[in-house]
């Protein structure tokens, strides 16, 4: 037996490991994508930070790193330049009746105190500037609900009365550093609380912070980060740190930004542009502070669902000449990334890190098996048992939900396009059908395709009073929410995030998240499994960042089946795992090196 990732020569580093033939890798998947992407997409997954000694590996603390020249946290916020935006309408459930939940008989009783939303112009124009005004009531509208922490169990500290933008405040950490942009500063002692306890469960980042303190194999690397902020991605941003990288970070998500992690990153001296319920206009503003630095320059990406790929070709492309690669997690910026080499106009080598086994057999499957219970619970108080559920999509993220749903009892319903998904889902026990079979009776409708418009109005139009809504993929383009943006329909919001959209003879639906990701927007999502993913990235970047000239060409590679195998180990100890060792007389019967790769590239696990 031997324990996994005991043996030192694993790799100190990733680059060292990689000696593998990476050039071979990642040529196998699909350089046509059937997704188009959209600049709605605006949601996607990522992760974390550091600590252990929880200065150890800051900024502040790493001053060879991460102080001098390019050192973002000594920039002063006036000579970042900040794009404009048009301000925009949007629901302010402050003037909303609030009242409580629907009949679940198909009646509604006395008509509630709801009132008309006006969703005059959703269409941004990011080139012109809101006016305070149009930020504050936005800011208000999302951010002053009573329950607001309730949709984010860390939260402790988001229902403030605090209505001000955070672009209209200037705030500096203790050490006089202003060079950021999130809620609250104050609240970093919880958002350190919450980073320390994601940190025990995510063994491998410490494991490598660990591993790297004799060298810094990021040294010099100034990564621009655009990921969910939570206190997994802040274990993450710290190991880069730890590992001599610099970082500015923004988030992929305008709900699922940790406000006190945030608040913790800052006072640790990253340079963070998130806060939970930004505007779209924010979501590209703070995108923009994050790369639109004098001084700085980016010469890695890591990106969770392409928009800050998108930003940087969009306004930056001349950026492109000092970055050394992407890594990508995500589906949807994936598939932006295989269209930008199909179309000869990807300019440099990156990683598809959703691809990797270690991410998506374990982040798409396990996470979702575990957080789509929470946030439904958390928003809606749903019993499960006998409940009609339909799951559109049996990919991982489908699989993962379909499993957790039918466990708690729920009647379970899958729609697909793909008849080995199909046949996996009979297989697996559940009933296959067209959405328009099942969507006049069913109780939850589930999207999780990373496809377009999969839930319509007509389909809206056909669901009972009290059906339930959410999606659980990468991108709000799965229900049409916009067709449900209409004169006759009134929108009443009962709690964060939960909407009721309210036909005119009564009916209502309730609509999660406004049809962004249910888990990373309403509830959290399980440490363990992020660690993996966080690692997998952690790797992608060094292995990036170190690649000798010409290993990587203006392609998308896969991480090299060493390293996924090198993650997947560096986890198992935390179960006691004690995995088998070939014998030499079986390796050879395998044709496998004893410390692998173990499976062929082909294989799918
Ligand atoms: P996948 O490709 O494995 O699965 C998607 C499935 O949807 C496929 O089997 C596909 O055939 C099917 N599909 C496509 N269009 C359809 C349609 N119109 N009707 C029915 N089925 C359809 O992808 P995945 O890994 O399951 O990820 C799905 C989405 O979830 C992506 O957008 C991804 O970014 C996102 N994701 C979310 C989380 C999360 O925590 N919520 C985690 C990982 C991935």
């Amino acid at each position: 037996m031997r324990c996994a990732a005991s043996n030192p020569n694993d790799l100190v580093v990733a680059a060292k490991m990689a000696e593998v033939e990476l050039k071979d890798v990642g040529k196998e998947l699909p350089a046509d994508s059937p997704v188009t992407p959209t600049s709605e997409g605006i949601m996607a997954r990522s992760y974390p930070r550091e600590s252990g000694s929880s200065a150890a590996a800051s900024p502040t603390a790493e001053p060879s790193a991460n102080a001098g020249e390019g050192n973002p946290g000594l920039l002063a916020p006036n000579v970042i330049k900040m794009p404009q935006a048009s301000a925009m309408k949007r629901p302010d459930p402050q003037q909303n009746g609030g009242e409580a939940f629907v009949n679940r008989d198909g009646t509604v009783a006395e008509a509630p105190r709801m009132k008309k939303i006006q969703f005059a112009d959703q269409k941004q124009e990011f080139n012109k500037r809101p006016s305070k005004i149009g930020r504050r009531s936005l800011s208000r509208s999302i951010s002053q609900s009573s329950t607001d922490s309730y949709s984010s169990a860390a939260s402790y500290t988001d229902s403030s009365d605090d209505e001000t933008s955070p672009r209209d405040k200037q705030q500096k950490n203790s050490k006089g550093n202003g060079d950021f942009c999130i809620k609250n500063i104050k609240q970093a002692d919880f958002g350190r609380r919450e980073i320390e306890i994601a940190e025990q469960e995510m063994p491998a980042l410490m494991a490598l912070r660990k591993r790297a303190q004799g060298e810094k194999p990021l040294a010099g690397a100034k990564v621009v980060g655009c990921t969910h902020i939570t206190a997994q991605t802040a274990v993450l941003m710290e190991t880069l740190s730890a590992l001599g990288a610099q970082c500015r970070w923004a988030a992929c998500n305008i709900y699922s930004t940790q406000n006190e992690v945030a608040a913790a990153l800052a006072e640790g001296g990253f340079s963070v542009f998130a806060w939970k319920g930004e505007s779209e206009d924010d979501f590209w503003w703070c995108i923009d502070r994050c790369v639109n630095v004098e001084g700085w320059q980016p010469n890695m990406i890591l990106d969770d669902g392409g928009d800050l790929t998108h930003w940087i070709y969009k306004k930056y492309p001349n950026m492109f000449k000092k970055i050394k690669g992407i890594v990508e997690e995500s589906v949807t910026g994936v598939h932006r990334l295989y269209q930008l080499s199909k179309a000869g106009k990807l300019c440099v080598p990156a990683m598809n890190v959703n691809d990797s086994v270690t991410k998506q057999k374990f982040d798409n499957l396990y996470c979702c098996r575990e957080s789509i219970l929470d946030g439904l619970k958390r928003t809606t108080d749903v019993m499960f048992g006998g409940k009609q559920v339909v799951v559109c999509g049996y990919g991982e993220v489908g699989k993962g939900c379909c499993a957790a749903l039918k466990a708690m009892g729920a009647i379970v319903y899958v729609t697909e396009i793909d008849p080995i998904c199909a046949l996996q889902a009979c297989m697996d026990g559940f009933r296959l059908v067209k959405l328009n079979e099942v969507v006049r009776q069913v109780d939850i409708v589930i999207t999780c395709t990373g496809n377009k418009n999969v839930v319509v109005r007509e389909n809206l139009d056909r669901m009972k009073n009290g059906c339930i809504v959410c999606n659980m993929g990468h991108s709000n383009t799965e229900i049409d929410v916009a067709s449900l943006r209409t004169p006759e329909l009134t929108w009443e919001r009962v709690r964060s995030q939960v909407d009721h959209v309210i036909w005119p003879d009564g009916k209502r639906i309730v609509l999660l998240a406004e049809g962004r990701l249910l888990n990373l927007s309403c509830s959290t999502v399980p440490t363990f499994v992020l660690s993996i993913t966080a690692t997998t990235q952690a790797l992608a970047l060094i292995e990036l960042y170190n690649a000798p000239d010409g290993r990587y060409k203006q392609d998308v590679y896969l991480l090299p089946k060493k390293m996924d195998e090198y993650v997947a180990s560096l986890h198992l100890p935390t179960f006691d795992a004690h995995l088998t060792e070939l014998s030499d007389e079986q390796a050879k019967y395998l044709g496998l090196n004893k410390n692998g790769p173990f499976k062929p590239n082909y294989y799918r696990y």
